[in-house]
């Protein structure tokens, strides 16, 4: 499974730092009326945190107050050029650009920006600006919105602005991106079956000769196919670098396994143990979209690994299949080995796969680490009673666990919540996590090979 190449760094600082410190005596003890009582206290009196929020709210309605200003600007100039028969908006635009820059001392990129920025809001978008000026959302999370908004086609715009402000007004920036792409793919999937169709015509396998040596040969495959026969290639590949000797590289191995199995078929140049794999992609589907033929309008697409949505009939067929897919539908179904209650501390491969795959990244407020990356935490300590299910454990990285369990925050998970996490601060503040996905049922083909 691939880890977001541009995934910051982790802002509470390497792992090490963590390791290395000294946690006794930092353990807190709360009993449900010290949480109560200190809820309570959150919501009596302002405190620093009440401080911090107003004064941040204050600089967020006054960045907007800026554009505004910036807008008028722009306005007033482009009116006062008109009345004077100057139709060169493109000058005229770069002046106040630079009137603005220099007023303010920041590059003219930035004062760019900024018009950018303000025309967009007044404009395109006024419930964005709306929000924005009112606080409701932050600057970044404007910008974000904005950027997304002017960033698809103008058909899916109206759709995306509504449920947008929403997750705007509610989310944490990390998880607000994530969110909002999501919901852009989900608008779009309207079309993805004629799109599919339309690419699937084209598919052909071209040469393309590099020197006398050696030739690129190109298949232009649907991407869910692609995905697997790389994904077979590369399993494939690892055991064979696992041999004795075996000094190729694993570029040299895939390319190697590849075109033995194009021109030999299955072969026996390969040892046994590679030659029964065969690939483990892992398909999200709607449960509805296996008992019925259209999903109402606004359902989440299906989804492939690594590919990102596919149209219905694609999933559905990739789920009929014997073998090769992993399938994750997200409903509930019984039959699953959600819990293994108190039989074991350590979650078994699936159930810590099935974890990890709900939350996807750590359930820390506004944490973007991969869940991969993360450990298990018993919501409810095991020493405590606290069972080993699906219902009391959720991913947390290094720094965020070692918050929740020594830096006086009390976690658990929200009832019904479907894995919905809540954090109460030392000072008595809920902040409520939710998990990238929800609900779901994981069947996976062959356990050992699953990618998670
Ligand atoms: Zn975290």
């Amino acid at each position: 499974m691939s880890i977001d190449s541009d995934f910051p760094p982790d802002p509470q600082g390497p792992d090490e730092t963590w390791e290395s410190l000294d946690l006794r005596g930092a353990a807190f003890e709360d009993s449900e009326a010290d949480i109560a009582a200190r809820e309570q206290a959150a919501l009596d009196a302002p405190d620093t945190v009440d401080h911090l929020i107003e004064v941040v709210h204050m600089q967020t309605i006054c960045a907007a107050q800026a554009l505004l200003r910036v807008n008028e600007l722009r306005h007033d100039a482009l009116a006062d050029a008109a009345r004077h028969g100057r139709i060169l908006t493109d000058v005229v635009e770069r002046s106040i650009r630079l009137e603005i820059a220099a007023a303010l001392r920041i590059t003219e990129n930035a004062a760019g920006r900024m018009m950018t920025m303000s025309e967009a809001l007044v404009h395109r978008y006024p419930a964005v600006l709306d929000s924005f000026s009112a606080a409701r959302m932050s600057e970044r999370h404007a910008e974000v919105l904005v950027e997304t908004l002017d960033g698809i086609e103008p058909e899916f715009r109206k759709a995306v602005l509504e449920r947008g402000v929403e997750l705007a007004e509610s989310q944490p920036l990390g998880a607000f991106r994530r969110r909002l792409a999501a919901l852009v793919e989900t608008v779009r999937a309207a079309t993805l079956d004629e799109r599919h169709e339309q690419a699937l015509d084209r598919r052909r396998v071209v040469l393309d000769p590099v020197d006398g040596a050696m030739t690129w040969i190109m298949l232009y495959i649907p991407a869910v196919e692609a995905r697997a026969v790389f994904e077979r290639a590369t399993r494939m590949a690892k055991v064979l670098a696992a041999q004795e000797g075996e000094t190729r590289t694993l570029d040299q191995l895939r390319a190697d396994v590849v075109s033995d199995l194009l021109i030999e078929g299955d072969t026996f140049l390969h040892p046994a143990e590679a030659r029964g794999i065969r690939s483990t992609v892992a398909v999200t589907v709607p449960a509805l979209a296996l008992l019925v033929e259209q999903l109402p309008a606004g359902s989440a697409p299906a989804t492939v690994e690594g590919v990102g949505p596919i149209p219905l009939h694609r999933a559905r067929e990739l789920c009929g299949a014997a073998d090769g897919w992993m399938r994750i539908l997200t409903h509930p179904e019984t039959g699953m080995v959600l819990s293994v209650g108190r039989e074991q501390y350590r979650p078994p491969p699936s159930l810590r796969r099935l974890v990890r795959w709900r939350a996807d990244r750590c359930m820390g407020p506004g944490c973007g680490m991969p869940a991969s990356r993360c450990e298990i935490d018993h919501q409810i300590a095991w020493e405590d009673g606290g069972h080993t299910s699906l219902g009391n454990l959720s991913p947390l990285c290094k720094g965020h666990h070692i918050v929740k369990h020594h830096g006086g925050w009390v976690v658990r998970q929200v009832d019904g919540g479907a894995g919905a996490i809540e954090w109460i601060s030392p000072t008595g503040r809920r902040y409520v996590v939710e998990p990238e996905r929800r609900v779901p049922v994981f069947r996976p083909h062959d356990e050992a090979d699953a990618p998670f």
